[in-house]
């Protein structure tokens, strides 16, 4: 059984693991080296649990264990949450060169290239084409590949986050604020990076308003103790509803590909890993990838949509009540 997994991020790394693990060949197709997820890295150990993914996996890339996040409402309003360790931040850029490692461990070959289309079980891409008996489509992105079936996106689902990493010591290990002012429609986050003493600075809004993202990125600029350090970088999320159908033929889509970023959270690592690894098995074992895939992910990221729509239509003066709420 060859399968081929287009995409070296957590789902299409689990994908290979898993399939690996059950004794097929695979070759994973992945254009950028080093591959880099921008990324806040917020793991919630309790979700990883739910998905059967073991915390050990974390512990080399591991940036700081959050003791408090913090929410801030458009007029100053904080809801403090004491977590005490159950969210974990880690290094993304660590964390998929382990992942990556263990594919290859696993007996996986990393084909650096780009695949440009799918046609029939064949994959093409810059330096040749690749034969397949199973695709895992592992991109990070719902934006679909030229020969697989298209998946229309609602504007509003498109999204545009930038992010760099500042000189600054927040007072919680993770903060969120959100308003007009800050993010409209979206919020912004600070995450405290204590191992050194740096935070990742970010927001996301929909992209028809990224012109906001420039203002908070010059605002950020002249902040007092704040020293910008990191590049300044960008990158399109879609929250969209599930894909109804997670899988056309041969073809199995995994982790942000679907997508499974969870709307309202931002979170999306774990959700991609438990994709990744069920499609992997999926692919190689025959079992029903759809139905587990909407048993373990699909409905609650469905119902995470839904609460997107809700807290996008929430105007400064709602955010002030809900934040207020929370502080109860
Ligand atoms: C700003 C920001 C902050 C975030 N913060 C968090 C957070 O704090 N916690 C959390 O859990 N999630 C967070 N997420 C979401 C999380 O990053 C994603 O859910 C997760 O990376 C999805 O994993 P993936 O493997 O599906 O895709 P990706 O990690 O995007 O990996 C896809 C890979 O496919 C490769 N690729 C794409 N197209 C091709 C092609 N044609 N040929 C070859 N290779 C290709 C890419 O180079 C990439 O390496 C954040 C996302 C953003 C944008």
């Amino acid at each position: 059984m060859k399968v081929v997994v287009v995409g070296a991020g957590p789902a299409g790394c689990m994908a290979a693991i898993e399939a690996c693990k059950r004794g097929a060949d695979v070759v994973v197709v992945e254009h950028r080296w080093p591959p880099r997820g921008i990324c806040a890295g917020g793991v919630i150990l309790s979700r990883a649990k739910r998905y059967g993914i073991d915390e050990s996996l974390f512990a080399s890339s591991l940036v700081t264990r959050v003791k408090t996040i913090a929410m801030h409402s458009p007029s100053g309003y904080v809801a403090e949450f004491k977590v005490n360790g159950s969210v974990i931040v880690v290094d993304r850029m660590e964390f998929d060169a382990f992942l990556r490692e263990k594919a290859a461990d696993a007996g996986a070959v990393f084909h650096k290239s780009k695949a440009l289309s799918v046609e029939r079980n064949v994959v093409r891409t810059r330096h040749g084409r690749i034969n397949f008996d199973k695709l895992v489509v592992a991109t990070g992105s719902p934006r679909r590949l030229p020969g697989l079936p298209r998946r229309r996106i609602r504007p509003d689902d498109a999204y545009i986050c930038v992010q760099t990493t500042v000189e600054h010591k927040p007072e919680h290990d993770i903060e969120i604020y959100f308003g007009h002012h800050v993010a409209p429609r979206g919020y912004a986050w600070v995450f405290a990076q204590r191992k050194r003493r740096l935070s990742k600075v970010g927001l996301g809004v929909p992209a028809s308003l990224g012109f906001y993202a420039v203002k908070f990125l010059k605002r950020l600029a002249r902040m007092e103790r704040v020293r910008a350090l990191g590049k300044i970088e960008a990158k399109a999320l879609y929250l969209t509803e599930p894909a109804r159908k997670v899988s056309h033929g041969n073809v199995l889509f995994a982790g942000d590909s679907i997508p499974s970023t969870r709307p309202p959270g931002g979170a999306g690592i774990v959700e991609a890993m438990a994709s990744g690894r069920m499609a992997g098995r999926c692919a190689v074992s025959e079992e029903d990838y759809e139905r587990m895939w909407w048993d373990t992910l699909g409905r609650e990221i469905a119902v995470g949509y839904k609460l997107k729509t809700v807290l996008t239509e929430l105007d400064d003066c709602g955010f002030d009540v809900l934040v207020r709420m929370l502080r109860r």
